[in-house]
């Protein structure tokens, strides 16, 4: 049996990419205001810089980010209100900084902003996973400037790791939201269920997704998600692992079920099209380059990877030209 099920969900999450395991949050001086001063100055302090969405990265190869100290980032202002504290990892100190669009920060030589999706970023590595970070507490900074109880103003507090409303008669505090979807791969015999947007490109699939509501527990959400877009009952489901997605800031949350039923009915709403595939199916859409599967540094991938992997066929890599 493929070892992926004798692995606890830590171990199995810890293998998507994207997720910050092995950095050091530092909670415990997010009350600390006096601090921040200090920490900026220090010595091992590395700042990760995000404009309008897109990450510094060299522009050699497009694939290393690129993060600045402090004594390099000549006329920009760091304050409270544009850097926050993400957390210390080996020997550095790393902060966000959002830069405003009009910032005359002079750009590094050989450096770019580049989207994280457009990038070559080797994603694989820790880097990659510290800019998934960043865009997503950047990201929600720039979304929740006002109290969303009182419409009064926010501002940054606990390092970054909150807003707090302004408003004296409310002082609401919120902190970074995280939308939770579930991500599910239905098997049924030798074939998995796939579904695709008619806007990915030609070819790809993916799996079933979809937000969960309120009032539902995750596997709640995939029962409904599977038969709201496919007609497809599920009868068990299993967890698998989660993923952080900065798009803008989702959880996703891996599952595999096992489908009742064969006969699938498409919501045209919400995708182009859905389909059993074996293994043999995708192996041979893969050699003819008809078959396209989701990117690499998702969840859907591994899912799809692991299911594959399982079955009497190889490796699902060795057929990825
Ligand atoms: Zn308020």
């Amino acid at each position: 049996m493929y070892i992926l099920n004798f692995m606890d969900n830590l171990s199995k999450s810890s293998l998507n990419f994207l997720t910050t395991s092995s950095l050091d949050r530092m909670a415990g001086i997010r009350f600390k205001k006096q601090d921040f001063e200090a920490l900026l100055n220090s010595p091992e302090a590395l700042f990760v810089l995000v404009k309008k969405g897109e990450n510094l990265l060299s522009e050699n190869n497009g694939s290393d980010p690129l993060f600045l100290k402090k004594s390099e980032l000549k006329n920009v202002s760091v304050t409270e209100e544009n850097c926050f504290l993400l957390g210390y990892k080996g020997k550095n100190l790393y902060f966000a900084l959002a830069l405003a669009e009009d910032s005359s920060f002079t750009l590094p030589v050989d450096a770019e902003f580049t989207g994280l999706r457009k990038s070559k970023l080797q994603v694989k590595n820790w880097t990659g996973s510290l800019l998934a970070y960043t865009n997503a507490l950047i990201t929600w900074h720039g979304n929740h400037g006002f109290c969303g109880k009182c419409g009064s103003s926010t501002k940054p507090e606990e390092l970054g790791q909150a807003r707090y409303c302004t408003n004296e008669n409310c002082k609401t505090p919120h902190y970074p939201r995280t939308d939770p979807a579930i991500i599910v791969a239905v098997t049924r015999g030798n074939k998995c269920l796939m579904a695709r947007k008619a806007e990915w490109p030609d070819g790809m699939y993916s799996l079933v997704a979809g937000y969960v509501d309120h009032g539902e527990s995750l596997e709640d959400t995939v029962v409904r998600e599977v038969m709201e877009e496919t007609s497809i009952k599920v009868k068990s489901v299993h967890y698998h692992s989660s993923q952080p997605w900065p798009f803008p800031y989702t959880l996703m949350v891996g599952f595999f079920a096992e489908a009742e039923n064969d006969e699938i009915q498409v919501d045209t709403h919400e995708l182009e099209d859905a389909q059993w595939f074996s293994r043999e199916e995708i192996i041979e859409g893969l050699k003819a380059g008809s078959h396209k599967l989701p990117t690499i540094f998702s969840i859907s991938r591994k899912l799809i990877t692991d299911w594959f992997n399982e079955g009497n066929c190889g490796e699902l890599q060795e057929y990825i030209k």
